[in-house]
């Protein structure tokens, strides 16, 4: 089954906490704090594999979640980290955030991709301590890991996409283009479609070509087979029209021409004006009258006509060359740009602690303002009490019962508390 899209649940693992011992030895009274650090909580890594062709797995497994860290024990001993979660993936998977649909990744190269962060571990013990105050008796929490719905979606990485209606011998010119060659590789993803054929050039030149099932009107509205193969040819550099010039099948080679167009414009823009060469193939039966109409119409809009017969592989040689020719002046495969954002984990409020007459404020945004003050500047100094007395510490403090001269500590700083 080829399966090109999925939603799946990933969520890192939880960071260790931190741990609370005092050091301890015979002979000696009382050993300083020892308690280490929790360990990292383990990421959700998306990594490109070839070996992968369809997304199949994701539709029987949704969920996936990282290894938890270890807490930290005593002797300063860290929490062992959480394993990371690789998840393979078939290359040329674009991974967007669900809830804002932004764009978090493009794994068409060989590089992974972190999708979701392990949580931090929490600090030990051992950090709070500080010259005068020597055994605290409480260390951090890890932090959770990140957590998240992704949609993986499958866009082939192929340079040139054969489109056109149902039956016109789409798969007939790949077959052709890869058969005639015997260094050719055909990507088989099922035995449907689509299929991916790489055509040798020679000279060590070659390009891939893909062959996706026919467009059919309203396809880009979804009426049946068509639109959700449009996003394999997204990011094709060029496009071949494929055309029945014989009108073997009732319909008018212009008119095919144009709804097939439309439907294009429907679904992108962007994948309307790509270049594209028009191939009017079963010319071994098409009438000379339709094919010079159809000659004459393209022409004139700027296209180039290729007259083949894909069974009897007129003029395909002299198709393949001009696509090779135009490829060589095209820029690279597309790959979609990023655009998503992390969103700023929500601020959390510290934790208050007492201990041996110490107040201990810790954690939360009070930590991120510490990390970016600067003690040695007045000003800065000036700020960071501001910011204490603001965001309400000094009054939660009162309410715990602080008395004027107290000592606070925050993440190492300390000072007498003056109302
Ligand atoms: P697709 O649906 O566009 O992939 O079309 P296929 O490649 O499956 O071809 C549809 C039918 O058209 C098959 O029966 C082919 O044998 C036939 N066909 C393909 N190319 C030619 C051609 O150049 N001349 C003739 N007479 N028949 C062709
Ligand atoms: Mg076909």
């Amino acid at each position: 089954m080829f399966v090109d899209k999925a939603t799946i649940y990933i969520k890192a693992g939880r960071g260790g906490d931190g741990a609370v011992a005092f050091h301890r030895e015979k002979y000696v009274a009382a050993g300083g704090p020892d308690g280490g650090d929790g360990g990292k909580g383990g990421d959700v890594i998306l990594m490109p594999d070839p070996n992968l062709s369809t997304l199949m797995d994701f539709r029987y497994k949704r969920k996936y979640t990282a290894q938890n860290g270890e807490n930290g024990r005593g002797s300063n001993c860290t929490g062992r980290g959480g394993d990371d979660l690789i998840i393979k993936v078939p290359r040329g998977t674009v991974v967007r955030d669900k809830q804002t649909g932004a764009v978090m990744a493009d794994l068409s190269g060989t590089e992974g991709f972190t999708a979701a962060k392990g949580g931090r571990g929490g600090w030990g013990n051992q950090h709070f301590a500080t010259p005068t105050r020597q055994a605290p008796r409480f260390a951090r929490a890890g932090q959770d890991g990140v957590e998240r719905e992704i949609i993986l979606e499958l866009k082939l990485l192929a340079d040139v996409g054969l489109v056109g209606f149902p039956n016109v011998g789409k798969s007939t010119l790949l077959s052709v283009v890869s058969a005639a060659r015997p260094k050719i590789a055909n990507y088989h993803f099922t035995t449907l479609f689509p299929n991916l054929g790489v055509v040798y050039l020679g000279e060590g030149s070659s390009f891939i070509m893909a062959d996706i099932p026919g467009i059919i009107e309203g396809a880009s509205e979804g009426a049946g087979l068509g639109h959700d193969f449009l996003r394999h040819v997204d990011r094709c550099r060029l496009l071949v029209h494929v055309i029945d010039a014989s009108g073997s099948e009732a319909r008018d080679p212009v008119e095919d021409f144009e709804a097939i167009n439309a439907e294009l414009r429907q679904y992108s823009e962007t994948l309307a004006s790509r270049p594209m060469i028009v191939a009017a193939n079963k010319c071994d039966i098409a009438d000379a009258e339709y094919l010079d109409r159809l000659e004459k119409y393209v022409t004139e809009k700027g296209y180039p006509m290729f007259r083949i017969s894909a069974a009897t592989h007129q003029g395909v040689t002299e198709l393949i060359n001009e696509v090779g020719r135009q490829l060589s002046a095209l820029p690279p495969i597309a790959v979609f740009e990023p655009d998503f954002v992390e969103p700023e984990a929500p601020e959390t409020e510290p934790e208050f602690t007492r201990e041996d007459g110490v107040w201990y404020v810790t954690g939360g945004w009070v930590d991120k303002l510490v990390a970016n003050v600067n003690f040695g500047d007045y000003e800065s100094r000036m700020f960071f009490d501001r910011n204490l007395r603001d965001r309400g510490v000094y009054d939660r403090l009162e309410e715990l019962g602080i008395n004027e001269g107290d000592t606070v500590s925050i993440a190492g700083i300390e000072f007498e508390y003056r109302r």
